[in-house]
């Protein structure tokens, strides 16, 4: 059985104070859930105060981005071996803002994807359509050429370690969701094409998790279509109690 992920993405938000106050009021609504993993993802500059404040806590680490190589002259860049040493377990990539607003290709993306692997950080590979490709029907196309992209030349044995998260774009900070069938319709052709790439069984150990406006009040419903294993929360994941509400969904 896959363990639920429910990954939360800051974004560009939280100085150091308010990235401890949030974590620390969240772990107090938390407390103890079995059976779910839960991530936090803040800006590079809080990761190090959220690691002390989430010592000895069952929440994970994670950062928004990386670079691909372990250290060089790539000035405002972090490496993986950074984001180890700042005790990051999980790494977002790909992820929808990084590819419009910096560039960021799939070419890049799998270098990315290879280098958390090889240090050893779980990466979260966003993948998603924008409207204009769902309204002209070429949401999988999107979606197949960037899950192949991302994952070109990784081998099954890595596919355990990788969570894939489906994005539309669309419905990214824009309170519009998507609905629990059309996510799950495009999650079903993701774990049909890892299954082409990988074998039966290592494409049903991965997580696919949803993103794109997902709130305390349809996280039920999303968590009740069997192929999706999660999300990744933006807005809603930087309310303490929106989030852990999201983490202690119900299957209905
Ligand atoms: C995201 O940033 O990955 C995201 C899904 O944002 P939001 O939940 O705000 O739509």
């Amino acid at each position: 059985m896959r363990k639920p992920l429910i990954a939360g993405n800051w974004k560009m938000y939280q100085t150091t104070p308010d990235a401890v106050a949030l974590v620390k009021g969240l772990k107090g609504l938390l407390g103890q859930r079995e059976g779910v993993e839960v991530v936090v993802c803040p800006p590079f500059t809080a990761l190090p105060v959220v690691a002390e404040a989430l010592k000895d806590s069952w929440i994970g680490l994670g950062a928004q981005n990386m670079h691909w190589e372990k250290e060089g002259a790539y000035t405002g860049e972090v490496s993986p071996v950074m984001l180890a040493d700042c005790g990051c377990r999980y790494v977002i990539l790909g992820h929808s803002e990084r590819r419009q607003y910096f560039g960021e290709t799939d070419m890049n993306v799998n270098r990315k994807l290879r280098a958390a692997l090889e240090h050893k950080l779980i990466p979260i590979l966003c993948i998603g359509e924008t409207l204009a490709e769902r309204e002209g029907g070429r949401t999988i196309q999107v979606v197949d050429g960037q899950l192949q992209g991302g994952l070109s030349g990784i081998p099954a044995g890595a596919g355990a370690g990788i969570a894939v998260a489906y994005e539309p774009i669309w419905a990214i900070g824009t309170g519009r969701t998507a609905t629990p069938e059309q996510a799950a319709e495009v999650h079903t052709f993701i774990r049909k094409r890892l299954a082409e790439l990988w074998g039966e069984a290592m494409a049903t150990a991965v997580r696919i998790v949803y993103g794109g406006s997902v709130k305390p009040d349809n996280i039920d419903a999303l968590m009740a279509e069997p192929e999706i294993d999660g999300a990744l929360v933006g807005g809603a994941s930087l309310k303490a109690d929106a989030f852990a509400r999201i983490v202690q969904f119900e299957k209905v």
